[in-house]
Order: C-alpha cells, then sequence, then structure tokens
C-alpha cells in the first residue's frame, strides 16, 4: 500500500479516476443523499482498487458487465474516514459503487426552512473542500486525482439545484413531487471541488457570463452588489490570460455558510456577510475569481502544498485590487494580511511546522490547522520573488507558469523545478530553502507600512497613550481602514477605552460585518459585559468560521462568565453552523475546560 496523498487512501499502484457518473436522489426528511456513482479509470484495471468514504454506507458495487463486486469498507480512520476495498475481477475501466451518506456527513450542511431567508423551505449545500467530498460518495478524494463529472439530482419540484457544472436541464422525476436536474462538467477538477446547493434559489443575470444565484429574499442586494463582476474577470485576463471555465457565476449562500468564499468552478460560493450594500465585498469576488487560475487551473497536489493554491491566489487577488483601487488602498490589504500572519506565528509557535510553506501534515486534520500561513507567506513569497526580478519578468513568469500546468495538481518541489528554468538566477538571489522550507516570517520579508496603511497604523498605535480618532482623521475613510485600525488595537481594552472607541463611531453596530466583528473581538477578548449580547446575537446570526473562531476564542479565555457563555451560545446556536465548523468551534473549546 503505497498511498500518493497523507489524506487519502488513493494508491500509487492504483489507476487515478477520470470521470465519476452520479445518479442521486436527497431526501430532507432524513437529511441524506442515496445515489450510484460510476467511475471510470484511466486505465483498465482487476484486483483490489481503494476508495475513500467517510461515514457512508455501501449498498453494493458491479462492474459495466453488471458483475456484482465484492467489497470491504474497512473501519474509519479519524481524519480520513474509512477505507473502502472494491475487488475488481475482471479488467475493467468502469465500475458502480450504490451508497447513502449519512445525516452527519461532513460536507452537507441540511437547513430547516427557518433557518433560510424565505423561511418555508429547506437547503442543502456541500463543502468538499479539504477532505469532505468523501463524505457525499465513494472517491479518490485527493486533488491528484481530477476528474469531470456528470450528476442527475433527484429533488422535491419546489426546489432548484445548482452545481459546481454546466446546467443541462430540468426533467420530471418518478412523482409529480420530484424533478431531476442534470448537470456536466467537462473540465477536470480535483474532488474538492465538487459542489451542490439545493434550495429556493432564483437567479439574476448581470453580464454575459455571470448570473447572480440566491434565494428569492436576497436576489435583489445580491445582484446589486455583484453588478460589476463582469469587469473583474476581464481585468483578471488581462493579468492572468483567458478565462477558461466558460461561466463566473456567483451563488449567495444562506448565513451558516463556514467560509467567506469557496472557489468551486464555474459557480462560486459566497458567504452573505460580505453584502453590505457597499461593493466592498468584491475583494471576496477577485480572489474566488483568482481561484480560477491558480488553485482551480493549478491545484496543490496535497494539503502539504496548499501555499501553491491560496498563496498563488492571494498575490492574484491584490493585483486584481490593484488594478481596480490602485498600489496605495491594495497596501490596506496586504497590511491586514501581514498582521495576520504574524498572529499565526504566534499561534503556532509550539507547532512552527504549520508556518512552512511546504509542510507535513501527514496525521493532521486540514481543516484543524487551517491558517492564513499558507496564504500571507506564500503572498509575501511572491512578492519577493516579483521585488528580486521585476514585475515584467515576473508577470512573464506567472503567465508561463499557469500554461505550463494548466488543468494539473502539482507539489511544491515541482513548482521548484520549473521556477529555477524559467528564472535561473533565483538561487543566487532568493533564499530558497528558508522561504519554502523554514518556519516563521524570513528575515529578507519586507513589513508593509507606507502611504494610506502608515497613517491608520499610527493612529491605532496612539490609541493606548490616550489618542482617539477624531472627525478629520477619518475623512476619507472607507471601511478598510476602519478594519485595519480595529484589527490593530490591542485585543485587550478597559471598560472606559471601548466606551469610547465605540461609543462616537457606533463600530459594534456596523453593517460591515468585518467592522462589527472587529469590534466584538476586542469586547470578547476585554470580558466586557455591555457587548456580550451583541456576540451572543451574532454567534447565533452567522456561521463564518473567521467570525466564530475569533469571538469564542476571547469568550473562552477572557473571563469565567465570558467562557460559561460561550459554552452556553455554542450549545444552543451549533445545529445553524455547519458540520465543518462545528468540529472547529469544539476543537477551540475543548481547550479551555
Ligand atoms: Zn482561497
Amino acid at each position: 500500500m503505497t498511498p500518493i496523498d497523507p489524506h487519502s487512501y488513493t494508491d500509487a499502484a492504483h489507476p487515478l479516476t477520470k470521470h465519476a457518473a452520479l445518479t442521486i436522489s436527497l431526501d430532507f426528511e432524513s437529511k441524506t443523499i442515496t445515489g450510484t456513482v460510476t467511475l471510470s479509470l484511466e486505465r483498465a484495471h482487476s484486483g483490489e482498487i481503494f476508495l475513500d468514504t467517510r461515514d457512508l454506507t455501501i449498498d453494493g458495487a458491479w462492474d459495466s458487465t453488471k458483475k456484482g463486486l465484492k467489497f470491504v469498507l474497512e473501519p474509519a480512520d479519524k481524519i480520513k474516514g474509512s477505507l473502502l476495498r472494491v475487488f475488481l475481477e475482471n479488467e475493467v475501466s468502469d465500475f458502480t459503487v450504490a451508497f447513502k451518506t449519512s445525516p452527519q456527513a461532513s460536507a452537507l450542511q441540511w437547513l430547516e426552512p427557518a433557518q433560510t431567508g424565505g423561511g418555508k423551505l429547506p437547503y442543502m449545500f456541500t463543502q468538499c473542500q479539504a477532505i469532505h467530498a468523501r463524505s457525499i460518495f465513494p472517491c479518490q478524494d485527493t486533488p491528484i486525482a481530477r476528474l469531470k463529472y456528470s450528476a442527475d439530482v433527484n429533488i422535491p419540484a419546489e426546489l432548484s439545484a445548482v452545481m459546481s457544472a454546466a446546467y443541462i436541464g430540468r426533467v420530471p422525476g418518478e412523482t409529480e413531487a420530484r424533478v431531476v436536474e442534470r448537470f456536466v462538467m467537462e473540465q477536470p477538477i480535483p474532488p474538492y471541488l465538487f459542489a451542490l446547493a439545493v434550495g429556493d434559489i432564483t437567479y439574476e443575470e448581470v453580464g454575459p457570463r455571470t448570473r447572480i444565484y440566491a434565494e428569492p429574499s436576497e436576489i435583489r442586494v445580491a445582484a446589486y452588489e455583484f453588478a460589476h463582476t463582469e469587469e473583474t474577470v476581464k481585468q483578471a485576463e488581462a493579468l492572468f490570460g483567458p478565462y477558461d471555465w466558460e461561466r463566473f457565476d456567483l451563488l449567495v449562500m444562506p448565513p451558516s455558510f463556514p467560509y467567506g468564499g469557496m472557489e468551486n468552478p464555474r459557480m462560486v460560493f459566497l458567504t452573505p456577510t460580505i453584502i453590505v450594500g457597499d461593493r466592498s465585498g468584491v475583494e471576496v469576488v477577485a480572489h474566488e475569481l483568482a481561484h480560477s487560475w491558480t488553485g482551480n487551473l493549478i491545484s496543490n497536489a496535497t494539503a502539504n502544498d496548499f501555499w501553491l493554491n491560496e498563496g498563488f491566489t492571494t498575490y492574484a487577488e491584490r493585483r486584481i485590487v490593484e488594478v481596480q483601487d490602485g498600489v496605495e488602498r491594495v497596501g490596506l490589504h496586504i497590511g491586514l494580511g501581514w498582521q495576520g500572519l504574524e498572529e499565526e506565528v504566534e499561534r503556532f509557535k509550539d507547532q512552527p511546522e504549520f508556518t512552512k510553506l511546504k509542510q507535513n501534515l501527514e496525521g493532521v486534520d486540514p481543516d484543524e490547522i487551517y491558517s492564513k500561513v499558507p496564504y500571507e507567506k506564500g503572498f509575501q513569497f511572491l512578492c519577493h520573488l516579483e521585488q528580486k526580478f521585476g514585475r515584467p519578468a515576473f508577470d512573464e513568469f506567472l503567465r508561463k507558469y499557469i500554461n505550463k500546468f494548466r488543468f494539473q495538481s502539482i507539489d511544491t518541489e515541482t513548482f521548484l523545478v520549473f521556477l529555477k528554468e524559467q528564472l535561473p538566477k533565483v538561487e543566487e538571489l532568493v533564499d530558497l530553502e528558508t522561504w519554502i522550507y523554514g518556519t516563521g516570517i524570513p528575515k529578507d520579508a519586507v513589513p508593509p507600512g507606507a502611504g494610506i496603511l502608515q497613517k491608520v497604523l499610527e493612529l491605532a498605535d496612539k490609541f493606548k497613550s490616550g489618542v482617539r480618532l477624531q472627525p478629520a482623521d477619518v475623512q476619507g475613510w472607507e471601511a478598510q481602514e476602519y478594519i485595519v485600525y480595529l484589527e490593530r488595537l490591542p485585543k485587550r481594552l478597559t471598560a472606559e477605552e471601548i466606551q469610547e472607541l465605540d461609543g462616537p463611531f457606533h463600530f459594534s453596530e456596523s453593517k460591515n460585518w468585518e467592522i462589527k466583528v472587529a469590534t466584538l473581538t476586542i469586547a470578547a477578548y476585554s470580558a466586557y459585559q455591555p457587548l456580550f449580547p451583541a456576540i451572543e446575537q451574532t454567534l447565533h446570526t452567522v456561521g463564518r468560521m473567521k467570525y466564530l473562531k475569533l469571538l469564542y476564542q476571547g469568550l473562552l479565555e477572557c473571563s469565567r462568565e465570558g467562557n460559561a457563555l460561550a459554552k452556553k451560545v455554542y450549545e444552543e446556536a451549533k445545529n445553524k453552523y455547519h458540520p465543518i465548523a462545528q468540529v472547529v468551534v469544539q476543537g477551540l473549546i475543548s481547550k479551555y475546560p
């Protein structure tokens, strides 16, 4: 047994899957999906083949001649789930497995009608990154096994389905109450980009290749917020080459969506927390769009190489934002990112492995150590390269890199070989060993801090000595300046200081979730009880993990009362969170008994 990925049972000796044909049916009553998947291998194979599963029931397996196949489902590993061994008796390149998901499937969140905007119909959505596709259907759940797919999705007739795939159409189901929606994905993707959402979903056309999808109650504001998406796609194409996925549709999710965005190809999933009516959420859209080149087109081979995905994407995102808003304003994003990186290095001071670009995550759950390191240290590394070689040369390298590895999943070492080939002086100019394999922030990384960023940071740094924001200071400020300011402040302030901070500006009531949560985070860490009700309400309203982690961590650490409140709220609110978020918050709580 030679696994090719520390988080998958996929064996080096077995052929990889090239296509998955799914026929699935959703049952909202039992919160399960039942179906079959026909896997097509890159070459005919006989003998055992290993598949990843998690919490699946396997109801049978057969080959293309309809001959029943023996299979064994091994006991579950806590991180990887259960190995499914299927025995292919004859040499075949296609075989089918019948399966049923568990109501606890880690990729799936089933929402009651009351948890949706409309309040009348249920909703279900998937989140497969990092290793959750296996909780929906048996597969070789490693980014190395890129596959195309088709799906026939049987759902209640009053609902609609969207997928990370081309929509083919809707046909009647077995009864009047059911319909089947059909999708085909012709571009090979890593399994973590498999995505499905089913609910009362409608759309508005906002561009030649973009529709905004959302629940009817959210569609108008969502379409307004993202009306200029086509411009962003064109800006990105000018930087990175043609957009390869035909459509760039956006689905605005219910508030329990655990991430800011998920770059599901053709159908990006977005948190509703970025919709504040001022179009300030475009940074997240720029990020998810950038994944169309870096991440989706070129994927990391395993979680050990995750920086190839997120580091490049953070770099590409900021190049897009730079075109839109200019160098000075992108500096605010870079400043925020740098601070985040410093905080993560502190968080992992006893586990420095997780501060490397290339990591060894054998035996580690990628969701539990999810951090900004791959994003921000990766970004810093690419900026360092750009600075050493100049932007024109680095841009040329970037385009060649994208062309060379499109629709492939590569590891860090493959990247390094290509880098040295294309930029032969790189080993003289850049300490690759330290940047890629070293821990922490390399000494030759340059902390950002010029222009507007510098002014905002200076103001924040004077807060503790009694200097408060004056109306003249904030003239012309947009949301990003306030966010940088608030995040720069010490996390623990006195009650008086919090009153002086929040009183004049009402940050804790801001419609911008970043501003609001940054303020509530300070209140949580400072055990500032007047804002506990607002914290509690936030934890009941949103399921975005970035916010949950900050607020729960602050409460758990701050005081006995805060600790008790965190546990009480979690018990009440946990069913509103996605299973991935539940595991992450439980992990935090377990550290503060
Ligand atoms: Zn990303």
